[in-house]
């Protein structure tokens, strides 16, 4: 089992992922991101000043004697250390290089400032165009996977969870929304500032600006308080759309534990998008996604699923996507049975039908970058979860859920975390194994058969 088990492991070195090269860097790690944006719509202009706050990887022995962050698209005109005295700073492809002048030791904190700005367009990447990108009126960021550096330097992985203050400056009769709480709205005459601050830590893609002429409304206030903010014209039918999400977050917490973070808000864009986006303490639907069928309502609840599976449990490499994306379909499939649409019984055989019908020939463990998001990772992953909870009952089943949220909220997270989580709380079970039982549903090609249902 142990071997199982370190095959569940990652080998990622501390932010350098395989499945996204160039991108993260593992000698240092990102704690604190203090973000001063102001943009202006017409011309698509971004002035930004980023602080942050970092400390270099490893033991006091060892030196560290360049910074180097993600960025792209954008001019760089100026970096200050306050630790010592930058020698020189390059901008190498998409990597900010700082040269520090007195090499920095391992655990040593420091602040960069960074001056930069210019005209950011979404990033081409094998997943389409990431990152800013311009509405029809108003400003949209698609930050998963490599989309960030297209409008903040940053250490880019998503094991380098941070904390941030994002403030954005835009024109008057526009909101600015960021991820976390907002701290202040100030109107001046022709321009407005909007100051949020996210102070749980956050995966650099969860990092988001949505710019638009968005009215708020609360649509909830307990457990969580809950917003809509959408274009006037799409008020009364995203208030339809997500009329049943309180519901849904209150499913939620009963079943996954505490919602992770202070509030939720849910981005009407006054435009069609392919799929809806997913931020931190946040969700991103278009004008497309209101409607009351089921696959809108799926998405939603995906989407609010994501808070707890992806945001505040991130995945400590991006092969383990499906820690995301597995949980967030099966969240899909406990809604749809506590709505009286299918039961999770029958989305899971609806689910396994369709996988059997697909090529066999992708590891939901580890499908490689260009798969991450390949449905068949969202529903294997999902019916791993099924087969899990078949095989230890519903009673365990949450029991576990609660548990790896509890033990692992806001961290990052990986397969073998889970297996170490469901073995402690299944250890009654006679002859359970996780990580036998994952394995074939994870790390095999051929697809297993689906668990019958076990009666409690
Ligand atoms: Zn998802």
């Amino acid at each position: 089992m142990t071997q199982a088990v370190d095959g569940m492991r990652a080998n990622s070195s501390g932010g350098v992922d395989p499945y996204t090269p160039g991108h993260g860097s593992g000698d240092w790690t990102a704690l604190h991101y203090d973000l001063d944006l102001d943009y202006r719509l017409a011309s698509n202009r971004l002035a930004g000043r980023a602080v942050i706050t970092g400390r270099a990887a490893g033991p006091a022995s060892r030196l560290l004697h360049r910074i180097e962050l993600d960025v792209a698209g954008l001019k760089v005109t100026r970096v200050n250390l306050d630790a010592g005295r930058v020698l020189r700073f390059s901008l190498r492809g998409s990597r900010l290089v700082v040269t520090v002048a007195e090499p920095l030791t391992g655990g040593q904190e420091f602040t960069l400032h960074i001056k930069y700005g210019g005209y950011p367009l979404p990033l081409k990447s094998v997943w389409g165009e990431l990152g800013w990108e311009e509405l029809t009126d108003g400003v949209l960021v698609a930050g998963q996977p490599t989309g960030s550096p297209s409008w903040f330097p940053c250490n880019d992985h998503p094991s380098q969870k941070a904390t941030y203050r994002i403030a954005v400056t835009t024109d008057a009769n526009y909101r600015a929304i960021c991820n976390g709480q907002l701290i202040s709205h100030t109107p001046r005459a022709s321009r407005g500032t909007w100051v949020y601050n996210q102070p749980e830590p956050m995966a650099t893609y969860l990092a988001t600006v949505q710019i638009g002429r968005y009215q708020l409304d609360r649509s909830s206030t307990s457990p969580v308080p809950q917003f809509i903010a959408a274009p006037a014209g799409l008020r009364e039918a995203a208030r339809r759309a997500l009329v049943r999400q309180p519901e849904m977050m209150a499913l939620f917490i009963e079943l996954f534990g505490p919602y992770p973070f202070g509030a939720y808000t849910v981005v009407v864009a006054d435009d069609v998008l392919e799929i809806p986006l997913e931020a931190q303490s946040l969700s991103i639907l278009g004008r497309n996604h209101l409607t009351i069928g089921w696959e809108s309502q799926r998405l939603i609840a995906h989407e609010l699923s994501h808070q707890w599976f992806g945001n505040s449990l991130t995945a400590d490499s991006w092969r383990d996507i499906w820690l995301h994306e597995g949980f967030a379909c099966y969240a899909e499939w406990l809604w749809s049975e506590q709505s009286g649409s299918l039961t999770t019984e029958q989305r899971a055989t609806n689910a396994w039908r369709g996988l059997a019908a697909e090529p066999e020939d992708l590891l939901i463990g580890n499908p490689g970058a260009v798969n991450m998001f390949d449905d068949r990772v969202y529903k294997r992953g999902a019916l791993a979860l099924h087969a899990l909870r078949t095989s230890v009952g519903d009673q365990l089943f949450f029991t576990l859920l609660r548990a790896w949220t509890t033990q692992f909220g806001h961290r990052n997270v990986a397969t073998a975390d889970l297996v170490t989580v469901a073995d402690d709380v299944c250890a009654g079970v006679t002859g359970f194994d996780a990580a036998e039982l994952l394995k074939p549903w994870l790390y095999q090609t051929r697809l297993p058969l689906l668990p019958r249902p076990r009666r409690d």
